[in-house]
């Protein structure tokens, strides 16, 4: 039906791909059950080594030392993997980072610091595409501080630019809370140059890198930015409910105030003292018991990322995304499908949302025929790649299986009339 060969191109840009064996890493990547799994952006699958650790660490850690694994290295464990994840992926000097609750209290958390670090100022920046949990914590502390939110109004396929921030942000501004890479879209903010916005105003920023981290670079130490947080069962893989992450520089810790003061980021919790005294440096964001099985799976993909290198992952992600956007091009686009996400892959990041009006029901359909995207209010269907599990196979099975069950729904065709990427794949 077009010069477009799906699955010849797929295999051939798997040949070539030399990251490819390390799918093999991945729990479930032989399943036939499943022949395409693009939601790597939403629950990233598991290591096979995971699994095995998770088995050994109830065995002889938890089992075996007891009570005494708190002094034998769980209490520093999430200041570790945080000093591992700044060093592997954000950029971050040590002492900066810390693995803890979850992304939504960590957004509390630091948005609350961020703004009583800001006395007087009473607005908060933010855009209206940015995922839920980021506008309503805002929200919250907005009627908790008598604040007032000032939004930014986002294309459909972008998000935030430095000129929105600039005729956003003023003299009242205590904070500019972004999105990294947009859950909807993909879009990439230019960090650097809003954060510079940010601050030339007086403001302070809070990054939001749920749906980056693991795929797309950062440079948060070199970008200046004043807070950041995000998820770990998304790109890093650390499982479903995994704890989140945060970053605060390393100027703010010896005042950063934060809301909710557990005896975990105080100054010495063993004293069970009598008045809170905040820690010194990161665990001061800290409130209660570190989750130390949770912390578990991110730790084996954090590793695999160092190995491989942040910029192989996004040579990768940059290659998938731009094979997905060139085969909906070729064969989604006759059927009215329309690319939500920029354009050019330095504009984007892991995932692509492309539009139909039949989106809406299709997904459980898809899920069926055992390719496992997601659906994004109004009729966007959500490709997520994860550059170390994700083949090209996977994507081109995906746009076949689309375009077969468009057909479908458009003609009311039989299996006959299947795009023959979808029988292939039946
Ligand atoms: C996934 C995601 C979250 C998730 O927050 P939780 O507290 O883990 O539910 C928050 N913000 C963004 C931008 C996300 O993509």
């Amino acid at each position: 039906m077009t010069g477009f060969d799906l699955l010849t191109r797929a295999a051939d840009l798997d040949a070539a791909d030399p990251l490819g064996p390390h799918r093999a890493l991945f729990l479930g990547t032989n399943d036939d059950a499943v022949l395409s799994y693009l939601d790597g952006n939403s629950l990233g699958r598991p290591l096979t080594a995971t699994m095995d650790g998770l088995a050994s660490f109830v065995r002889d850690q938890w089992g075996g030392r007891l009570i005494r694994g708190w002094d034998e290295g769980w209490l520093g464990q999430a200041e570790r993997i945080g000093d591992q994840l700044g060093r592997v992926a954000l950029g971050a000097a040590a002492g900066q980072c810390v693995v803890a609750d979850s992304t939504s209290v960590l957004l509390y958390k630091l948005a609350r610091a961020a703004v009583a670090a800001r006395p007087g100022r009473t607005e908060i920046v933010i855009d209206r595409d940015n995922f839920p949990t980021d506008r309503f914590i805002v929200e919250g502390i907005a009627r908790e501080r008598g604040l007032t939110l000032r939004w930014i109004d986002v294309a459909y396929d972008g998000g935030a630019t430095p000129a929105d921030v600039a005729a956003a942000v003023g003299p009242d501004t205590a904070l500019v809370l972004l999105s990294h890479v947009a859950y909807r879209s993909g879009f990439i903010a230019d960090v650097p140059a809003i954060t510079g916005i940010a601050h030339d105003a007086g403001a302070l920023v809070l990054w939001d890198l749920s749906h980056s981290v693991g795929s797309v670079p950062a440079d948060l130490d070199a970008w200046d930015v004043d807070f950041a947080a995000g998820c770990s069962y998304k790109y890093l893989n650390g499982g479903p409910g995994a704890p989140a992450w945060a970053y605060v520089a390393e100027r703010h810790l010896p005042t950063l105030d934060q809301p909710i003061l557990g005896w975990l980021g105080s100054a010495d919790p063993f004293a069970m003292g009598a008045a809170y005294q905040p820690a010194d440096g990161i665990r001061r964001l800290v409130s209660g018991t570190p989750p130390i099985v949770g912390m578990l799976p991110m730790q084996d993909m954090i590793t695999l990322i160092e190995e491989v290198g942040m910029p192989a992952v996004r040579a990768k992600s940059e290659d998938l995304t731009a094979f997905a956007v060139d085969a909906v091009d070729a064969v989604l686009a006759p059927y009215g499908v329309v690319l939500a996400s920029p354009r050019a892959a330095q504009d984007r990041g892991g995932h692509i949302t492309v539009d139909h009006p039949a989106f809406a029901g299709m997904v459980p359909e898809l899920w069926q025929d055992g390719v496992i995207p997601d659906y994004r209010n109004p009729n966007g269907i959500r490709l997520g790649l994860s550059p170390l599990s994700t083949s090209f196979r996977e994507v081109a099975l995906a746009v076949g299986a689309i375009a077969a069950r468009l057909e479908q729904a458009a003609h009311g065709a039989g299996a006959d009339r299947l795009h023959p990427a979808a029988r292939g794949a039946g």
